[in-house]
């Protein structure tokens, strides 16, 4: 009996445990093709670190496939079909991915696959539980967190599944007859910032490392960011290299603060996933669309207050150290992205999306559903009930959340000779604020001030 093949193509699963598609491919043909598709639409808007971060993931994928990964280049609705033919595969095994640009090549791939007899099979996402699943009462979407985390929960998700590299027997992709041309991973583009270690072995590592360590004290520790207290799993679950069922099915017994806080946290990646699934225009626009009466800065002088936030010399040292901890590790602490990101929305009145285009060009985990959904709370246009008039002070968080300023001494060179928490107002200092330090670049509480006013707009639109 002649040979059946079948494709994996990975995309944002990058790992071989707890791979479902690895199953269904098992078991709809005796050997699959592993591919992975360069698709320009994907990583023309990347920035240098997460393509990097990606390519390291994918050296890694090949090794443990015995150098079996086919990369190619190209539109996967003219690729994908392509291969599948070259190889004789009537099924493309994916897990699905809802977000707005996924959703639209997986149906375009889906047709084209049609023309050539092969069907796309979807098994699992990048989520424990996939957008759309988890519904109020009324059969209706939630728009509020903590219901949805409730539900969620209540809802519950499959044990990670049972795979390895060896679940699957991997075609050597020099087989193939015809198709597109195989290219190599390519080499690692100049990038500013530090990366974590790329791959699915980083990734459990770290994971083990923060839970025999970290996660019992999550709760107490995550909102320190001179404090390693949170997991830094974030680029890891971006692309894949774990899913978070593995990480919820290590955590389910534990019963510490730190654990129950830290799969809430995991809730609210699902949360934004499944918003955006919902809304796929609020990646662009206000979630709430009252806030579109929100007047914002435009011109040259809100330009160059942009540059003064990207480059992290605003003057006030804990905006700053996040700026620039985000060009150094291409990554930023989570109670620093909300402080940028209100300095950025609430003290220059410069559109969220502003920040949030500066953040998916560094960030290493850039996510659109996190990342988008992460200003708009901030901004108070998403959907959280956050209310708008939550400004954050930036010299008070900076004393609440770096007590003893070794975070801001970190990344901001210039206060490194400033001792405590003097260092959050460098302008009280006796001598005045050191050599190459800039003055604050506005007056919080006239800002503050100005904010409200401005919300005035929002408050009365229909
Ligand atoms: P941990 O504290 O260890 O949390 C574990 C995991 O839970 C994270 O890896 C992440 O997957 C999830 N998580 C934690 N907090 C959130 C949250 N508020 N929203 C959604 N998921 C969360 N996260 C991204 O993954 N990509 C982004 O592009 C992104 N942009 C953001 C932009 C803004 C303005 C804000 C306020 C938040 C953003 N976040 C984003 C959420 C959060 O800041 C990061 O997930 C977190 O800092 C990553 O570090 P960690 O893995 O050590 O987090």
């Amino acid at each position: 009996m002649a040979t059946s093949t079948a494709v994996v193509w990975f995309r944002r699963d990058l790992r071989v445990h707890d791979q479902p598609t690895f199953l269904s491919a098992a078991d709809a043909a005796d050997r699959s093709l592993a591919l992975f598709v360069l698709d320009p639409a994907l990583l023309t808007p990347s920035g240098a670190a997460r393509k990097n971060f990606l390519y390291g993931a994918l050296r890694e994928l090949d090794s443990a496939l015995g150098g079996k990964l086919l990369v190619v280049h190209g539109d996967p609705a003219d690729v994908v079909p392509r291969i599948a033919k070259a190889v004789g595969a009537a099924t493309v095994h994916i897990a699905a991915d809802y977000g707005p640009y996924g959703r639209e090549r997986d149906e375009n791939v889906e047709k084209a696959l049609a023309d050539v007899d092969a069907e796309l099979v979807r098994t699992g996402s990048p989520y424990a539980v996939a957008p759309d699943r988890v519904k109020n009462g009324s059969g209706d979407p939630f728009k509020v967190f903590t219901p949805f985390s409730r539900a969620w929960a209540d809802h519950g998700w499959r044990a990670p599944a049972d795979t390895d590299a060896s679940t699957v027997t991997w075609m050597d992709p020099s087989d193939k007859d015809g198709g597109p041309r195989a290219v190599k991973i390519p080499d690692d583009e100049t990038c500013e910032s530090q990366l974590p270690e790329p791959g699915e072995s980083a990734a459990l590592a770290l994971w083990k490392e923060f839970l025999d360590g970290g996660v019992d004290g999550y709760r107490d520790r995550r909102d320190l960011p001179a404090a390693q207290g949170t997991s830094g799993m974030s680029p890891y679950l971006k692309y894949g290299c774990i899913h978070p069922r593995t990480i919820l099915a290590d955590t389910a017994s534990m019963k510490s603060d730190g654990a129950g806080t830290y799969r809430t946290e995991i809730a609210w990646r699902e949360f934004y996933a499944d918003v955006l699934y919902q809304r796929p225009d609020s990646a662009r626009e206000n979630y709430d669309k009252k806030f579109d009466a929100l007047p914002n800065e435009t011109g040259p002088e809100a330009d160059e207050a942009f540059a003064a936030w990207q480059e992290g010399r605003t003057g006030f040292p804990i905006v700053d150290a996040g700026m620039r901890q985000l060009r150094a590790e291409a990554w930023m602490h989570n109670r620093l992205r909300m402080i940028v990101a209100s300095f950025l929305t609430k003290d220059l009145h410069l559109p969220w999306w502003w920040g949030a285009r500066h953040f998916m060009q560094l960030l290493v985990d850039g996510d659109l559903a996190s990342n988008q959904h992460g200003w708009q709370w901030t901004a108070g246009s998403g959907t959280d009930a956050s209310p708008y008039f939550r400004i954050f002070n930036p010299i008070t968080q900076g004393e609440r959340f770096d007590p003893d300023g070794d975070y801001v001494r970190r990344w901001v060179p210039e206060l490194a000779g400033v001792k405590g928490k003097a260092v959050h107002q460098p302008w009280k200092l006796p001598d005045g604020i050191p050599d190459g330090y800039p003055e604050p670049m506005v007056d919080h509480k006239a800002e503050r001030q100005e904010s409200l006013a401005r919300y005035e707009k929002v408050k009365n639109a229909r």
